[in-house]
């Protein structure tokens, strides 16, 4: 029996944050727009709109630098309750088309319509019709992909923001894969990136020229997993979404870090990664939490629970730094450092907003 082959979905909402000002300020449509941290202070940017990324502004740099490069950008604090209020809109619009959708964050969901019998066509039919739906019913723009993995829907969505629809039919899964960065694949970090690059591995068609050995060798088991994704090999289920319990990330130093000031300055960027984290799926969380490995593998965490949610990056790296002086750095050599929060609860609107403004 041959299988039908799988439609997937990837739906993403353009510059989320900063267009849902541009609807419901129109003041703040023909301006540079950048949401994020303090310009004044150490913030990261979260969302620029696309009058800004043509200067050049984008997600994760920090807002000072952004204010630098575009000093006439208006910049806004995250407005948290109201992009949960735009997202429940959203994923409720989503949910009309399958009853298999997976949020992965505010803003983005992937939908399994392969075995759901619809009124459309095909699946670029329904896609069309989702566009056109969050046109008319949030007065934003999504970009889709359809594919017949995950992996490549996602992809997909990314090729022709923003406002875009990119179908990838299953023959030509090769062909758009092939030129795309390693760094695209989902699991290659600025480690294995590396790594990849020492190897003069750049393209994703160079890694399909190495065999799944050469690559296993390489990188250990993520290796395998790599090689299945640049043949576009991805039957990773859309599911349901698992409520989330914490968010973490953690850095393996290449050097053993002795220097608590380097620490400091690290910690500091992972929590910066860890608010951003937090911000697009709307959480925030109490309890922190600093990991450090000794070089003999001893991992020892430190955490403690704070009476509100840190509201800043800045803040989060603060109570991080703090915990890690708990540890024995600075006297004992780190060879890796993570940071977690916990304790996540949901921003909730204050009020709810019109559908139309
Ligand atoms: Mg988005």
């Amino acid at each position: 029996m041959s299988e039908r082959p799988r439609r997937i979905l990837h739906c993403d909402m353009d510059g989320f944050f900063a267009a849902i000002h541009r609807r419901d300020e129109p003041h703040l449509r023909e301006v540079p727009l950048v949401v994020g941290g303090d310009p004044d202070g150490r913030g990261v940017v979260s969302t620029a709109n696309y009058a800004a990324r043509r200067y050049g502004r984008h997600s994760a740099m920090p807002a000072a630098t952004a204010k630098r490069l575009c000093p006439e950008a208006v910049f806004l604090r995250p407005d948290l309750a109201r992009y949960r209020a735009g997202s429940r809109r959203l994923m409720a619009l989503l949910s009309e088309f399958s009853d298999r959708i997976e949020p992965v964050s505010l803003d983005e969901a992937y939908l399994e319509l392969t075995d759901r019998l619809s009124s459309y066509p095909s699946t670029t039919a329904a896609a069309e019709a989702i566009r056109a739906r969050v046109r008319e019913t949030l007065g934003l723009t999504v970009s889709v992909g359809v594919a017949n993995s995950r992996l490549v829907a996602k992809l997909a969505s990314d090729w022709d923001k923003p406002d875009g629809l990119t179908v990838v039919p299953p023959k030509q899964v090769p062909g758009f894969l092939a030129p795309l960065p390693v760094r695209k694949l989902p699991g290659v970090g600025p480690t294995t990136e590396r790594t990849l690059t020492e190897a003069s591995l750049a393209t994703v068609a160079d890694l399909r020229a190495q065999g799944r050995e050469r690559l296993v060798h390489l990188l250990g088991r993520i290796g395998g997993t790599l090689h299945n994704l640049a043949w576009g090999r991805d039957d990773c289920p859309v599911g349901v979404e698992r409520a989330r319990k914490s968010l973490g990330v953690e850095t393996t130093f290449a050097v053993d870090q002795v220097n608590l000031a380097e620490m400091d300055r690290i910690l500091t960027s992972l929590a910066e990664r860890v608010h951003r984290g937090l911000l697009t799926r709307g959480l925030t969380g109490r309890t922190v939490t600093v990991k450090a490995r000794y070089p003999d593998f001893r991992t020892v965490t430190r955490s403690q629970t704070l009476a509100e949610p840190p509201a800043e990056a800045e803040a989060l790296a603060t109570v991080a730094q703090q915990l890690l002086r708990r540890t024995e750095a600075g006297q004992t050599p780190v060879r890796l450092l993570g940071l977690t929060v916990a304790n996540l609860t949901e921003a909730e609107p204050a009020e709810q907003l019109p559908l139309f403004r």
